[in-house]
């Protein structure tokens, strides 16, 4: 692309800075999170440009203690150890459910709160929090607050609306779709935010690739068709293993006996594409991956396949050796389940 004289005359400079296929994607996303979007190569690039922009040094940082483990890695390993040290940034874990994180804002509050982070759902354990109380209460201490939306995608879970600043989403996940793409955005209210983190984008080079942008924009048109028939498919997944005597721990917050049900049903549209339960062991969850045909043994989670994974093999998350976390797919469900069936019966 040429730049002829004033390049602030020129919408496109050069390719680290703007791309119209980001630009494109942006644009769509934007209405769907109802604030302005910047998209990221990864789930984590936009973790990792909202935590280094806006948890400045000598600051407290507040998030939950079962959110998706990278996020727990970068900011407990590189806030408090060897990256970030010299920074001095507090890092404060708190549960999801309960008032946990809400306990740790009065107990931080004198303690610089820069911001609380949530996740909700968590992945993989499905717990879920009051996003507007938490919101509220962070606000009353000068905090901001990012959530997490991966699990739901603003399709089913609207943080800007529910009173959050900023607004993560892995669009590797149910966002696009087709398990072929790794992406990521953040949305914000605050348009300063906005150019903090395109600044960020641009000067450390953490660019999407165009051709991904486009695919992307490309899988939003399905979204709502997909993402609505997989939480229809996840609901009654999780209403069969309920029933299934080799099956314990169920999760799901769709179903009304869920902890989490009653907080998700105010705030989400529908209840996601993922179920976790457990199996007795790690060997029955081998059998049980053994005898399906239709459960691709997979760790991302949003795909039009059904994949799940025994979530222990990783480590980093306080589950059982026995713990799966399952992504309902586009499959027909009665084969889904007489596969689920099967495979149960050789656990
Ligand atoms: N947040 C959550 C809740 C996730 O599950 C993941 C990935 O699994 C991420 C963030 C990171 O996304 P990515 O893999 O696109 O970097």
């Amino acid at each position: 692309m040429t730049t002829p004289g004033d390049p602030s005359q020129s919408p496109y400079t050069y390719g680290r800075f703007h791309n119209p296929s980001w630009n494109q994607y942006e644009a769509a996303l934007a209405e769907l999170e109802g604030g302005s979007c910047l998209l990221f190569p990864s789930g984590m690039a936009a973790t990792a440009a909202v935590l280094a922009t806006m948890v400045p040094p000598g600051s407290t940082l507040i998030m939950p203690q079962e959110c998706y483990y990278t996020t727990r890695v970068i900011a407990s390993q590189s806030f408090d150890g060897a990256w970030f040290a010299a920074q001095n940034i507090k890092v404060v874990m708190a549960p999801t459910a309960g008032d946990g994180l809400l306990r740790a804002l009065e107990a931080e509050a004198a303690n610089g709160v820069a911001m609380l982070w949530l996740e909700s759902p968590t992945n993989p354990g499905l717990d879920v929090c009051d996003i507007a109380l938490l919101a509220s209460k962070a606000h009353e201490i000068g905090a901001l607050v990012a959530v997490d939306n991966t699990t739901a995608t603003p399709l089913l879970q609207q943080p800007l609306a529910l009173g959050a600043d900023l607004c993560i989403v892995s669009d590797t996940k149910a966002m696009t779709g087709h398990a072929d793409l790794v992406l990521g955005h953040v949305a914000a209210r605050n348009p300063q935010h906005v150019e903090s983190l395109r600044l960020w984008r641009t000067r450390m080079g953490v660019i999407p690739g165009p051709m991904e942008a486009w695919l992307a924009h490309r899988s939003l048109g399905t979204l709502h068709v997909r993402l609505m028939q997989q939480c229809r498919s996840a609901m009654a997944v999780a209403e069969f293993l309920s029933g299934c005597p080799q099956v314990r721990g169920v999760r799901y917050p769709g179903l009304p006996t869920d902890p989490s049900h009653s907080m998700a049903a105010k705030q989400m549209k529908a209840f996601g594409c993922v179920v976790s339960f457990e199996l007795p062991s790690a060997e029955a969850a081998t059998r049980f991956f053994a005898h399906s045909k239709l459960v691709y043994e997979a760790t991302s989670f949003g795909g039009l396949h059904t994949s799940a994974e025994r979530r222990a093999r990783w480590g980093g998350d306080a589950v059982s050796e026995g713990f799966i976390r399952m992504s309902v797919g586009l499959e027909d469900v009665h084969d889904l389940i007489a596969d689920l069936t099967a495979a149960l019966a050789a656990v």
